[in-house]
């Protein structure tokens, strides 16, 4: 580990006031200063104050929150909407049967779930899988805020409507996603959720078009202010692509590492996969 901006707080200790992340010094530098005095100074303290959080009434119903995990460097962060019921027995994100997709369209970019980092709009599991209310999601906001700026990735992919609308509300994803956004000096890539793909077949190769877009803006180096051509992907999906997701033991598409196990997105269970983290 070598990064400077994720310090410790084993500097800077002459401020002492307490950092309350409440989203109004939302640009400032992350643990450069008053770091001993900020609870949500590393995502492990955030992750902790989600654990202990009962902002909002869906702590009442949870089994265990879920803030999110990863790697606190990655270039990439997804945004879903909630905990599930698998994830509130668990604790961690996309574990359940759209986890398994996202696992599946993860390992078609040649990643694995470590390289990038998974959180959720709203922390605790809404009951019966509810739409979070908009007062739940602005009670939770404090901490998504918080991991991003923590996190710092260079491209934020939002899972669904309820992501998305976090950076463009009152806009549809079906007509915004799978094209790349500014907003507040993020870049933001809409694709749909994965729930909405399995229960609707017909979506997944536009997912995995998506999905192939994604690399390709990491690949084609996110510095670039402009949009770069080759993000605005074709509406009929290509072959190979197809018989990626019809014969899932074909190989996946551009080119993963060679460690990278052979997708299988259909596979109900993945132990391998399961236990990444
Ligand atoms: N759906 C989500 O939006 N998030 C999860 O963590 C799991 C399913
Ligand atoms: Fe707190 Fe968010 Fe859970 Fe509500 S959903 S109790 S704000 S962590």
């Amino acid at each position: 580990m070598t990064s400077s901006e994720y310090g410790t707080g084993d500097y800077g200790t002459g401020r002492t006031e307490a950092y309350m992340g409440t989203g109004a010094e939302g640009q400032r530098d992350t643990g450069s200063d008053a770091a001993g005095a900020d609870p949500m100074n590393t995502l492990e303290r955030v992750a902790h104050l989600v654990r202990n959080c009962t902002d909002c009434p869906l702590s009442r119903g949870r089994t265990n929150a879920v803030p999110g995990e990863g790697n606190p460097q990655a270039e990439v962060m997804f945004i879903g909407e909630g905990p599930g019921f698998q994830e509130d027995r668990l604790g961690r994100p996309f574990v359940g049967p759209a986890g398994k997709l996202l696992d599946g369209l993860l390992a078609s970019m040649g990643v694995v779930r470590e390289d990038v980092f998974i959180a959720n709009m709203v922390k605790c599991r809404p009951p019966d899988n509810r739409d979070p209310a908009p007062a739940e999601l602005a009670a939770c906001t404090k901490y998504l805020d918080r991991q991003i700026e923590l996190v710092n990735p260079k491209l934020i992919v939002t899972l669904g409507r309820f992501a998305f609308g976090r950076y463009f509300p009152g806009e549809g994803i079906t007509k915004a996603r799978g094209k790349l956004r500014e907003k507040d000096g993020r870049k933001i890539f809409p694709v749909l959720h994965p729930a909405a793909v399995l229960r609707r077949e017909e979506l997944r190769p536009t997912m995995i078009e998506d999905f192939k877009a994604i690399s390709e803006i990491l690949e084609g180096g996110t510095e670039d202010t402009g949009m770069a051509p080759g993000i605005m992907m074709p509406e009929a999906p290509q072959t190979a692509q197809l018989s990626f997701v019809d014969a899932p033991g074909q190989a996946a598409v551009s080119t993963p590492p060679a460690e990278t196990p052979t997708v299988n997105v259909d596979e109900a269970s993945r132990p391998e996969q399961l236990s990444l983290f």
